[in-house]
């Protein structure tokens, strides 16, 4: 039932809401989170803690 090797789980990059960097890189369960992910991470660039948003 619950299936290892993980076909279900997917290699995603978190870009900046505000200025579009991608620093982040994480992976996430396409079946828990069928849609894009937000999460709210320090950006380098801003300077600050920003919006990330699942980019592709
Ligand atoms: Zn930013």
């Amino acid at each position: 039932m619950a299936k290892k090797g993980g076909e279900a789980r997917t290699l995603i990059t978190l870009g900046c809401t505000e200025c579009r960097d991608r620093t982040y890189s994480t992976s996430k369960n396409r079946r828990n989170d069928p849609n894009r992910i937000e999460m709210r991470k320090y950006c380098p660039r801003c300077r600050s803690h920003q919006l990330y948003r699942e980019a592709r």
